[in-house]
């Protein structure tokens, strides 16, 4: 079996070119979407996610603003910005880049976000809705997985579904929503005693470990829809997944690329939740063009 592969990048081509229509329809009507990021410390692989993420706003009509902090910022001072932010008419999305300083508090940053611009889905009240199964900003990797197992006609209701990983952006919020749709979930660490009998009776296998390439064939059921969120460097410069993609293209039924797979969902989800979010503004009558 040759698996199919799941395009990340042709389909967020048009899931923006939706968003892209939504956005000027919001901003002929007086509220343009906008989107703040800060970025706090000189993390590189952080100031790479930042850039993409502010060019396919300027590429989908939302507007963005930027602000960088130094690594030696105070937790007072990226407190001070949420809470402008939150009270800003023109910003509907607020985005924390992570990891923060050391001396920063994740927990007390993401909790200080107004719930109702949180885009990334990390405040604990947004975690929270998803638990309960209430609308919400889901976070947005394990969001744009759905999207791709959806677009691809996979049924989830009754399958077994296994999540290899359980960090609280990625593997925790991914096997709540799969749970939400009525999938039999497994969920897998570094602790699991057998990863591959879990993983072989996988129906939808999402894997999102850090660890290059560590799921082979043999630990795949064939005809299984693979979903792989790992993005990993290698020695010799070239990105690769969690999944070995060569070997399993071989056995599952469906597979994404890395690159060309999660990654450019993980960012349209962002948009998504940010042009939601300046509809749902707008109908309160909360949102403002002041860009
Ligand atoms: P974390 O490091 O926070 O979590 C990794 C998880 O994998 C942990 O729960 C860990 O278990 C588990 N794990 C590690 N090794 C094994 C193993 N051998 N067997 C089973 N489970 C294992 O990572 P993230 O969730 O933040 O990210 C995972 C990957 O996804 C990374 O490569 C990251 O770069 C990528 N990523 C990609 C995104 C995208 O847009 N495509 C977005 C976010 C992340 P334990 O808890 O027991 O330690």
């Amino acid at each position: 079996m040759t698996a199919r592969i799941i395009d990340g990048i042709a389909l967020s081509a048009s899931l923006r070119a939706q968003l892209k229509e939504e956005a000027a329809a919001l901003t002929a009507n007086g509220c343009r979407p906008g989107l703040a990021v800060i970025l706090a410390g000189d993390d590189p692989a952080s100031r790479v996610y930042v850039r993409n993420k502010i060019k396919a706003c300027a590429e989908t009509g939302i507007h963005s603003e930027l602000y960088e902090l130094p690594a030696t910022v105070e937790e007072s001072q990226v407190l001070d910005r949420i809470r402008a932010l939150n009270a800003a008419p023109h910003v509907h999305g607020i985005l924390v880049q992570l990891p923060l300083p050391r001396q920063v508090d994740e927990g007390k940053v993401l909790e200080t976000l107004a719930v109702a611009k949180d885009v990334d889905g990390f405040h604990v009240q947004n975690i929270g809705s998803l638990v309960v199964g209430k609308p919400g900003f889901a976070p947005c990797t394990p969001a744009g997985c759905m999207v791709m197992i959806d677009h691809i006609g996979c049924a989830v209701e009754g399958r077994d579904a296994v999540v290899v990983g359980r960090s609280n952006i990625v593997g925790k919020p991914m096997a709540l929503m799969l749970l939400q749709r009525s999938a039999t979930v497994t969920v897998c660490t570094s602790r699991t005693a057998d990863l591959a009998a879990h993983t072989r009776r996988a129906d939808i296998l999402v894997v999102a470990t850090g660890k290059a390439r560590m799921i082979g064939a043999d630990m795949v059921k064939p005809g299984a829809v693979v979903i792989d969120v790992g993005i990993n460097r290698l020695a010799d410069g070239k990105l690769a997944g969690d999944v070995d993609f060569d070997a399993v293209s071989t056995r599952a039924g469906w597979i994404t690329p890395v690159p060309g797979g999660v990654g450019p969902m993980t960012i349209t989800m962002l948009l998504a939740n940010t042009v939601r979010s300046a509809r749902m503004h707008a109908a309160q009558g909360t949102g403002t063009a002041a860009v």
